[in-house]
C-alpha cells in the first residue's frame, strides 16, 4: 500500500499529517520524504542516518574531434538543451532531462554520458520506522529525477507513506503517480481552495483514489466542505487549530507525543483510507 501525502498549497500541514500517520502505525512501515527541494519530515521523526549517497543523472558530453556538426541532437532534442552554435556545439546541462536522444541519433558517436549531480538521498531509521530522503542540490532545477530516486526505495510489502511536495507540477505528479490512494491536506481559506481544486484535478487525471484531511478547520469558511462534498471526495480528519499542536509542531515535536490520544485518530485515519482504496 502506497499512500501520497499531497497539498495542493505548501503550508497546510501536509508533512504533519505525514509524519504523524507513519509514527501511529505499525512495525512495516516507511516514509519516503520526496519533498527534495525542502525535506522537513526528518525534523519531526529524527531518524539515526544509516547511509548516505550522491545522486547524478546523465547529461551528454560532446566530443569536437568526432563531432561533425550535423544538427541532429538538436534536432531531437525536445528541450533545447544541445544546440549547434556557429562552429561549436554546446550542451547546455541544466536543461537537459536526461533522455538519451542525442546519444542515439549521433552519427559519428561522438557524445558520451557524464553525470550531472541532482543531491542527495539519506536512509535511516527511527526504531522500526523505515525514514528514507532526498535533498536536492542547490541550484539544481529538476527535482522529479531525484523524486523517483526516493521512490525507488519502496519496500513492496510494507506500508510506505509519501510526503509529496507542495503544489501540482511535475514534482507533485512524479511523488503521486502509482500511490494507491492520495491523501490530500487543506485548509478552509480560499487559497486552500483555489489549490485543493487543481489537486484534486491532478489527482484524478491519474485516476487515484483521494480523500481529504482539512486542517486547522475550526477557521476560515465552509467552502472547502462544499466543495468535497459536490466532488464527493470524502473528508477523513479534521484537525482543529489548537494551540497545543502549535507549540508542539514548533518545538519540533510531533502531534502523538503531545497528545497520545491523536494516535488513535491516526489509525482511524489509515482504517478508512483502507476501506476506500480497497
Ligand atoms: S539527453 Fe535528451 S534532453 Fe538531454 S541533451 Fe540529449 S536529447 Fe536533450
Ligand atoms: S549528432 Fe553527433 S555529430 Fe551531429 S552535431 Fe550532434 S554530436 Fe555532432
Amino acid at each position: 500500500m502506497i499512500i501520497s501525502i499531497a497539498s495542493g498549497k505548501g503550508g497546510t500541514g501536509k508533512t504533519t499529517v505525514a509524519t504523524n500517520l507513519a509514527v501511529s502505525l505499525g512495525p512495516d512501515v516507511q516514509i519516503l520524504d520526496c519533498d527534495v527541494e525542502e525535506p522537513n519530515a526528518h525534523l519531526f521523526i529524527q531518524p539515526v542516518i544509516e547511509e548516505a549517497e550522491t545522486i547524478f543523472t546523465p547529461v551528454p558530453e560532446v566530443d569536437l574531434e568526432k563531432c561533425n556538426l550535423c544538427g541532429k541532437c538538436q534536432e531531437i532534442c525536445q528541450f533545447k538543451a544541445i544546440v549547434v552554435i556557429g562552429d561549436t556545439l554546446l550542451p547546455f546541462h541544466e536543461l537537459c532531462h536526461s533522455c538519451g536522444g542525442c546519444m542515439e541519433v549521433c552519427p559519428e558517436k561522438a557524445i558520451t554520458e557524464v553525470g550531472r549531480e541532482l543531491g542527495e538521498i539519506e536512509r535511516g531509521h527511527k526504531g522500526s520506522l523505515e525514514f528514507v530522503h532526498g535533498r536536492l542540490r542547490i541550484g539544481e532545477a529538476m527535482s522529479p529525477p531525484l523524486i523517483r530516486k526516493v521512490r525507488g526505495y519502496t519496500r513492496p510489502g510494507k506500508l510506505t507513506i509519501i510526503d509529496a511536495p507542495p503544489g501540482t507540477s511535475c514534482p507533485v505528479i512524479a511523488a503521486m503517480k502509482g500511490a494507491d490512494f492520495v491523501l490530500l491536506v487543506t485548509e478552509p481559506t480560499p487559497f486552500g481552495l483555489h489549490d485543493l481544486k487543481l489537486a484534486v484535478g491532478a489527482v484524478n487525471l491519474l485516476g487515484i483514489p483521494c480523500g481529504l484531511v482539512i486542517n486547522r478547520s475550526d477557521m476560515g469558511d465552509d467552502r472547502v466542505r462544499t466543495y468535497a462534498e459536490k466532488e464527493d471526495v470524502p473528508i477523513l480528519m479534521e484537525i482543529p487549530f489548537d494551540r497545543r499542536i502549535a507549540e508542539a509542531y514548533s518545538r519540533g515535536d510531533m502531534i502523538v507525543n503531545a497528545m497520545p490520544e491523536w494516535k488513535e485518530k491516526f489509525q482511524g485515519l489509515y482504517d478508512r483510507i483502507k476501506e476506500i482504496a480497497g
